[in-house]
């Protein structure tokens, strides 16, 4: 799985944003393709287990031995990169066509490294990243590099986040690509919504799913209200608004992630994103069908029980048993009494426990719907034992049948 942290513009707090979710997420391979301004490591101590050259593109050579200084190369440089058959290095763009044209064959095209590009061993996992040289180009290269470097490291348990590049440039359609989500980081300014717009023009182009993250939501209430009215127009995800936080601040100039201070309204929000967008993540996958490993997500599933086994009735279950998956693996399993019957009450009761998926045998049309409203996935049809059955859910072999109880002793309690 493949999430993609991308902002129009620098400064929006992405990269405290990839810090915290990447601390949190836990099993994450990260990739730094804010090359312009790789700044991800710093917040982590670590060994570079590999160094290499990055040769991003070719530059143009004189051989003054051989040159006759005819300057019919200076003639057709459309970038005006030769001068008293000089190459300006900074303005060459390795077309070649002064190669073509002298007459001597004075010119080559010699690669030129443009980037030192690291493998860095930390405790929190790997980090892909590298140093652009001065005056470099050849980024959305660089960036393609980057994340092919630590496919090796994928073994389908991990996630990675990408801190994209700011911007709509070639490194972000490089960050773009072949991301299963992306979550863009923007804040409640005009500028700051004008540049979410053009960022999602891009991720459309892309056929990228999106997610929107509303950065310091709290210092202009106007701006966010239109923002989150655009995202309603547009029917995109508000994963999350976090909140003006002094701590960020810390964390910035201590280079800890936010998630390290307790009392941060920052890392709790952050937090509380991270369980909407996997929610999101899960309905999306079940919407959609995709072939895209949507379970390989933190997320708690509920599963109606009566003892041990998943009850047939969810409105008559003596409660719900909660599973917390960390990846593919329960961390966590917990127990919430039945609080009883209210029209409507459920859903909302599985909502504040945090469930993004229950799980029951039998469940009436209607509650089915408000779970979907209130953004958890349902599974109903299943029978057995209720640790198994969430094995299966989280191997994606457990299917859900859609049935619906009609049970008339029940008296219609399954559609609470
Ligand atoms: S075209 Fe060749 S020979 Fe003429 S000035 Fe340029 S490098 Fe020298
Ligand atoms: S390679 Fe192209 S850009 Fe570079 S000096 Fe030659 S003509 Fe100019």
């Amino acid at each position: 799985m493949v999430i993609s942290v991308l902002s129009g513009k620098g400064g929006t707090g992405k990269t405290t944003v990839v810090a915290a979710l990447s601390e949190i997420a836990k099993k994450v391979i990260k990739v730094d393709c804010d090359v312009d301004a790789p700044n991800l490591y710093l917040f982590y101590k670590g060994t570079d287990i590999e160094k290499k050259n990055f040769y991003g593109g070719k530059k143009a050579r004189i051989n003054r031995s051989l040159c006759i200084n005819c300057e019919i190369c200076e003639e057709v440089c459309k970038f005006g990169a030769i001068k008293n058959c000089t190459i300006d290095l900074f303005s060459c763009e390795g077309c070649g066509a002064c190669k073509v044209v002298c007459p001597q064959n004075a010119i080559s095209l010699v690669e030129e490294k443009t980037a030192d590009v690291f493998l860095t061993k930390t405790e929190k996992g790997i980090i892909s990243r590298a140093m652009m040289g001065v005056g470099s180009d050849g980024s959305g290269k660089l960036v393609t590099y980057l994340r092919k470097n630590v496919k090796r490291f994928e073994d389908g348990k991990n996630i990675t986040i990408i801190d994209g590049s700011p911007g709509i440039g070639c490194s972000v359609i490089a960050s773009i690509t072949e991301t299963d989500v992306a979550l863009i980081v923007t804040e409640p300014t005009k500028s700051g919504l004008d540049d979410l717009k053009r960022i999602l023009e891009l991720s459309e182009r892309f056929e990228t799913r999106v997610m929107i993250c509303i950065n310091k939501y709290d210092i202009n209430s106007d701006m966010t209200a239109q923002i989150e009215a655009f995202a309603e127009d547009k029917k995109l995800f508000v994963a999350g608004k976090i909140p003006f936080d002094k701590k960020v601040m810390e964390s910035v100039n201590t280079l800890k992630p936010i998630t390290e201070f307790e009392d941060s309204s920052a890392r709790k929000a952050i937090e509380e994103m991270w369980l909407r967008m996997n929610s999101y993540m899960v309905i999306t996958k079940m919407q959609n069908n995709t072939n895209h490993n949507w379970r390989n997500v933190m997320m708690r599933v509920a599963v109606a029980s009566d003892g041990s086994m998943v009850s047939g009735h969810f409105g008559h279950c003596e409660g719900f048993t909660l599973y917390d998956v960390d990846n593919v693996e329960v961390v966590n399993k917990s127990f919430v009494a039945n609080p009883g019957h209210k029209p409507g009450y459920l859903p909302v009761f599985l909502k504040e426990q945090k469930a993004n998926v229950i799980i029951a045998g039998g469940m009436g049309e209607a509650a089915q719907q408000l779970f979907i409203e209130n953004g958890i996935e349902v599974v109903v049809g299943a029978q057995g034992i209720a640790d198994d059955i969430v094995k299966q859910f989280i191997g994606g072999v457990l299917k859900s049948t859609g049935s619906v109880c009609t049970e008339h002793s029940h008296e219609g309690h399954c559609n609470d």
